[in-house]
């Protein structure tokens, strides 16, 4: 069949730049009066609708298929599209741990989304291959190593790299780790007797990366917990000397600051020197926990941290930048460069160079300019706005932890280190079920939206006091709609 070559791969009406600019104004005009409802704290958090009604409500394959999602039509679609999204800037939204994007970061992605600048080699992007370079050297420097502003690669200077996630950083961590003990194992493969040294409560991206490089999950030589999940320090030498009468060499000792379910720190500085007496690679996973460091009354939680080796750090988490941004940060930047023993020989060619590539010490071949949504999350008001936050949000959650003990019907376990707190309400049975079942029930009335998790083998209800529009009244709102919510069950 002959087809008219006017319709192959024509689009007929295509969007112009002046349609373009219409309608990203409109976009922003909805996306402000989304700010505006949702920080009101009118209206619901989450309204969830089973997929296939909504993928038929957004009409999402007739648009693949016939195109139209513009004018007037892509307006109504934002807006219900809108509509069904988690309301993450809802003073009620108290769930995961992901940034509620500071305004101005979110100007970063839309520029990305414009411009689309994979700066992993510099040329592709040199702007933001700068920045790049400038805030890790700024999370650097809140660690207390020293950068290396010239770009020159001074032996003793530290470095670090961004990466589309905490999950992606702890696993280049562990490969420069098991790089620095056994640097054979790029050709040759994992050599028998690797272990890895942590409590088996790390994020579970440890426990992943341990099996993604080969090593097998049973390669995590565990160091016990106590009764809130936290690093028994004293037990790392018998951990260790387990390990070493099993034949093991140990690759590397993990610390978890914080821990996703409680928010609450291994001890940072004791399994330094732990590390340091027996000259281990010691890896900070701080996807979360290292942000305390932007701030003057919490950085003490950190304290010790420059310690260690490796440093994962996620952005995207309290350091109000969207999705995805995280750190992989190397006391000895020598350890970033052979992490990757590998050649690419039209991207690591010698070349007269007037910046840096990264693309060498990255898991990622392409990469975005993630970056820059960190730089406008602190350059719109300051790093000082950035500790206020990171401060106000760790003492929101003390606050919260002393509220709840004057009531009679809830539970806590422990003081609150970080913005993360559990707890349990006790009318509700404290079965695991049950506190699962008022969880489930509070997020599907809408009001709020909370998460749970399982410490030592018990659920709780878990708050995370991530949203800058938070207060403690609203946090007394919780208490009467967990209340509610249990009397309706
Ligand atoms: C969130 C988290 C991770 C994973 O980071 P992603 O950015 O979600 O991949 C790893 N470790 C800890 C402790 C975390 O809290």
């Amino acid at each position: 069949m002959k087809r008219k070559s006017t319709h192959i791969g024509i689009n007929q009406n295509p969007m112009t730049i002046d349609d373009y600019q219409t309608l990203t104004k409109k976009v922003v005009d909805l996306l402000a009066l989304y700010l505006r409802q949702s920080t009101s704290g009118d209206g619901v958090t989450l309204h969830q609708e089973p997929y296939l009604s909504l993928a038929s409500q957004l009409s999402l394959t007739e648009l693949i298929r016939s195109g139209g999602l513009n004018g007037d039509r892509a307006i109504e679609w934002v807006s219900s599209y809108l509509e069904h999204s988690q309301h993450m800037h809802h003073p009620h939204y108290m769930g995961h741990q992901v940034a509620i994007p500071h305004l101005s970061a979110g100007i970063a992605d839309l520029i990305h989304g414009t411009i689309n600048n994979p700066m992993a080699i510099y040329e592709m992007g040199p702007s933001a291959a700068t920045i790049e370079h400038v805030v890790v050297n700024w999370m650097l420097s809140k660690i207390g190593w020293h950068d290396a502003p010239d770009l020159a690669m001074p032996p003793a200077s530290a470095g670090g790299i961004l990466t589309h996630g905490g999950s992606m950083a702890n696993l280049t961590a562990l490969l420069a780790a098991r790089a620095a003990i056994s640097p054979e194992a790029w050709q040759s493969g994992n050599p028998a007797d690797l272990c890895v040294m942590g409590s088996d409560v790390a994020h579970y991206s440890i426990m992943r990366a341990i099996s993604i490089m080969g090593l097998g999950a049973k390669a995590l030589q565990t160091v016990k917990t106590d009764d809130r999940e936290v690093l028994v320090v004293d037990d790392l030498y018998r951990a260790y000397r387990l390990a070493i009468d099993r034949g093991k060499t140990v690759m590397a000792v993990v610390a978890n600051a914080c821990a996703t379910s409680t928010g609450l720190y291994d001890p940072v500085a004791e399994i330094g020197y732990f590390c340091r007496e027996y000259d281990l690679w010691y890896h900070i996973d701080g996807a979360h926990g290292a942000s305390a460091l932007a701030s003057s009354s919490t950085r003490h939680y950190m304290q010790g941290c420059e310690l260690a080796d490796s440093i994962i750090w996620d952005t995207h988490k309290m350091l109000q930048t969207s999705t995805l941004c995280a750190a992989v940060l190397f006391r000895d930047r020598r350890h970033m460069a052979s992490a990757f023993d590998q050649k690419g020989s039209y991207l690591f060619h010698d070349k007269e160079q007037v910046g840096i590539d990264t693309m060498a010490y990255t898991i990622e071949c392409t990469k975005s300019g993630l970056g820059t949504k960190l730089f406008w999350a602190l350059a719109a008001d300051g790093e000082e706005a950035m500790s206020d936050f990171v401060g106000g949000r760790y003492q929101l959650a003390h606050d919260f932890q002393e509220l709840l003990a004057q009531q009679d019907d809830f539970e806590i376990f422990y003081k609150p280190e970080a913005n993360i707190l559990c707890f349990r309400y006790l009318p509700a049975s404290t079965s695991n079920a049950a506190q699962l079942a008022l969880r489930n029930k509070i997020v599907q009335r809408g009001k709020y939206y909370i998460t749970s998790t399982e410490v030592a083998g018990r659920r709780y209800l878990r708050t995370v006091l991530i949203n800058p529009h938070t207060t403690l009244d609203h946090l007394r709102g919780l208490i009467d709609e967990i209340r509610t919510s249990f009397s309706e069950m």
